[in-house]
């Protein structure tokens, strides 16, 4: 029989399980809050309150899962990005804080190139949607559209759009391929695509290798292929004057920004590390014609 434990108690019960395994102690924190439904500062006011054994037992159950590999996220069904929840599931990638970065890199290097222009945008591979519906909702002169080969991270991107009542046209494809068909053109194109090489797999952390979809990690033996195919394809889908931008795995920036490079001879480029000094974003931008 399971005697009622104080939050204080639940906390560190969790704290101390995860940390003999190794894991991410703040995770039982997360967990905690999500099932007695509170802000951290209303977790902390009520630290001496007793929590009803069935909650605590529902919490613990968690933990559980958690020890078995569960992402976090997972069980929650959500994380943040940008300020904003996303609804996550096994099909769609979890939202990273490394992505936010790409979308600053957006924002910003639009006004320098567009000003205030009302421009068509495109996010491709769009997985949980994250990337679209930020850049809808944080400049409403963007016109998105979104596109990825599952099905399933369709559903779950359109879910989140409607969520947060941003305005985007999905379509079902691989990465550009959508547009070419239609011969739909972009002034923005971005993307973060899988690009972890499959040489990495075995040294994944199991709650990725396991929890999360294949077809939004691994990209061939280099983990470039995704970005040679869109390097390929964007001569058919970006306008004369436009802006790429691509997130990158650390030590891929250098090859993917020469890779633009080549295919546009014409536009700056350039990569841009994250808050770790790791390069992570790779930008081109200007003149995508490509006589002079
Ligand atoms: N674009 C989505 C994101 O940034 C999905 C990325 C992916 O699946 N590789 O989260």
């Amino acid at each position: 029989m399971a005697t009622s434990r104080t939050i204080h108690e639940a906390l560190r019960w969790a704290s101390s399980f995860l940390e003999e395994r190794k894991l991410e102690t703040m995770a039982g924190e997360w967990l905690l809050r999500h099932h007695l439904g509170v802000e951290r500062a209303g977790l902390f006011a009520r630290f001496q309150d007793e929590i009803p054994v069935t909650l605590f037992e529902a919490f613990q159950q968690d933990v559980y899962m958690l020890a078995k590999g569960y992402p976090v996220q997972h069980l929650i069904g959500h994380e943040e990005f940008f300020g904003r929840p996303f609804k996550v599931s096994g099909d769609v990638l979890i939202p990273r804080p490394e992505t936010e970065e790409l979308i600053i890199a957006v924002l910003e290097r639009r006004k320098v190139l567009f000003g205030h222009a009302e421009l068509e945008a495109v996010d491709v591979g769009t997985g949980s949607g994250i990337i679209a519906t930020t850049l809808s909702l944080e400049d409403k002169w963007l016109r998105l559209s979104a596109s990825d080969l599952s099905e399933k991270a369709l559903e779950m991107a359109k879910q989140n759009a409607t969520e947060h009542q941003a305005d985007i046209t999905f379509y079902q494809g691989d990465l550009l391929e959508p547009f070419i068909q239609m011969g739909k053109q972009f002034d923005i194109i971005v993307s973060n695509p899988p690009y972890i090489p499959e040489s990495d797999r075995e040294s994944l952390a199991i709650h990725v290798r396991e929890h999360e979809p294949e077809l939004a990690l691994f990209a061939g033996r280099d983990g470039l292929d995704c970005y040679r195919k869109l390097t390929h394809q964007l001569k058919q889908v970006v306008k004369p004057r436009a802006l790429v931008a691509f997130e990158v795995g650390a030590g891929q920036g250098e090859a993917v920004r020469k890779m633009l490079q080549e295919a546009f001879p014409n536009t700056d480029t350039e990569v841009r590390l994250d808050i770790n000094k790791k390069d992570r974003i790779v930008l081109a931008y200007g003149n995508f014609v490509e006589e002079l």
